[in-house]
């Protein structure tokens, strides 16, 4: 029987805020333990939480770039369980009544759109960190995440194959940081998945029992522990067993799935609305405004990138993949107007060393300025396209400009004849058993030439020139 696989996901995004959710503790990572804490986020009694608005206000933005309608009226609910990094013994979620529901974001798949549903949108609190050491006889805990906000994503099971999950991730990590609500970092734990997954006879109208994956914290991980899973389903039901309604715990070293808990053992929250808090009306007038103060969003920035500038979808799907290097092809522009020659350095050289140097582009010790400076001097015929990778790697180590390297290092381009034409009449003189052969018709011999040349005068000779006075000496 032919399987297809069904995957939901449901993401934790960690709000860019300056304060927690319910208090006015920092959020600030990094801080020593427990000293950005207060009785509100230690859960003492008889204190109350006082809702932050611009949690609220994040949520929105997400929930508006993703179509989503808004509860007029949400509320907020307790989920109760009792574990050691949750001090109030209850976690402050969204249950019933989430701020958003039922909306959708696009995803390409070679080439093909797809539209992906998401099924809700809910505010929560974070819970704090324990550390477990095998050498220590306790565990430690760190209460500085406790309260810091969250939004749940959750997606509706749209997903067919572990290359749309990941893509579907990637679209979203991509909206939340062009939205500037949460940092978009799966391994520091700012951007979390939990994948749900099942399998069922291709063209099925019904899904399988699905299990949920958890502890995956890469996109790498995700679609490993996505492929694994789905493999290990189809062989369970290859045996004739059956898949049980389970969570599982991504192993990354043994590059396996292991089961954590089983539906009996799954917690029964005992959510109720929470008392202390009021239910959170938004009104239109608020929706409105985060509508009209959104920023161009990735979808639409890639599109005005194939029309305005004629690049491929490909090209504008890399160059707007964040806004900060959508931002460095735009002032590239500026100064040097040619889409295709600046597009082709940053998808090359400039994508290939901040990769190498693992740097975002706001760190780039290339900067926008002095690409387009580059780009120039090779326009204007200053220096060769050769010359200009060197003077390139030299901006990288030193982050001068452009002009200043070639000036020191005496990199312009020779375009002067007579100096071209001594170069050349001297690697003939040189050269008399390849000039025959190239008198005998052996015409492939010219780059032979060129390259001699080209090497004499350190890649510096205009390359056309060299050509029309080689062809003039040897056919002379
Ligand atoms: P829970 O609280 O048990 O995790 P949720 O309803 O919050 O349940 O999340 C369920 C997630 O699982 C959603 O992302 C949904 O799309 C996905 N899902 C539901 N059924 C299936 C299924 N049969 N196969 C794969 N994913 C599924
Ligand atoms: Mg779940
Ligand atoms: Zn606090």
């Amino acid at each position: 029987m032919i399987f297809e696989s069904v995957i939901g996901l449901e993401v934790h995004a960690q709000l860019k805020t300056n304060t927690k959710i319910f208090c006015s503790c920092s959020t600030t990572f990094g801080a020593s333990p427990n000293t950005h804490t207060c009785p509100v986020c230690l859960g003492m009694p008889g204190v109350l939480p006082v809702l932050n608005k611009k949690v609220v206000e994040y949520t929105l933005r997400m929930a508006v770039a993703t179509h989503c309608q808004i509860t007029p009226e949400s509320r907020f609910a307790r989920k109760n369980y009792f574990y050691p990094d949750l001090p109030k013994g209850y976690q402050i979620s969204q249950y019933e009544l989430p701020l958003a529901e039922n909306g959708f974001i696009d995803i390409e798949i070679n080439g093909n759109k797809k539209r992906i549903g998401i099924t809700r949108i809910h505010m929560e609190e974070d819970a704090g960190k324990l550390s477990h050491n095998p050498a220590w006889s306790y565990s430690m805990i760190d209460f500085n995440r406790t309260g810091v906000p969250l939004i749940e994503i959750v997606s509706e099971p749209d997903m067919r194959s572990a290359e749309e999950a990941v893509a579907y991730l990637k679209q979203l990590r991509s909206l939340v940081r062009y939205l500037g609500i949460c940092d978009g970092n799966m391994e520091e734990g700012s951007f979390r998945c939990d994948a749900n997954v099942s399998i069922m006879p291709k063209g099925s109208q019904t899904l399988g029992t699905r299990t949920e994956l958890k502890n995956i914290n890469s996109f790498k991980n995700i679609e490993k522990a996505l492929l694994f899973e789905i493999n290990r389903q189809k062989e369970t039901i290859h045996d004739s067993a059956r898949i049980i309604l389970e969570t599982r715990l991504w192993d990354p070293e043994k590059n396996r799935t292991l089961s954590m808990r089983g539906k009996e053992e799954a917690h029964d929250y005992r959510y109720f609305p929470d008392p202390d808090l009021l239910p959170l009306v938004v009104d239109n007038q608020w929706i409105n405004a985060i509508k009209a103060a959104l920023p161009e969003l990735p979808d639409e920035k890639k599109e005005r990138f194939v029309r305005e500038y004629s690049l491929s979808p490909y090209d504008a799907g890399i160059l707007t993949s964040t806004r900060e290097l959508a931002d460095y092809f735009e002032n590239c522009l500026k100064i040097f107007p040619r889409s295709k020659p600046v597009s082709n350095w940053i998808t090359g050289a400039l994508l290939g060393l901040l990769n190498a140097e693992g740097k975002p582009v706001s760190e780039s010790p290339v900067s926008a300025q002095n690409l387009a400076a580059l780009l120039k001097l090779i326009d204007e015929g200053t220096i060769s396209g050769k010359i200009a990778k060197t003077v390139f790697e030299e901006m990288a180590r030193s982050g001068k400009s452009p002009g200043e390297i070639v000036e020191e290092k005496g990199l312009v381009q020779v375009a002067d004849f007579s100096v071209i034409e001594a170069v050349v009449s001297s690697v003939l003189d040189r050269c008399p058993n390849e000039v025959k052969a190239y008198k005998q018709g052996k015409s492939k011999l010219l780059g032979f030439f060129v390259g001699r040349v080209m090497q004499e005068t350190g890649g510096k000779a205009n390359p056309k020139i060299v050509n029309q006075v080689l062809k003039e000496k040897l056919e002379s």
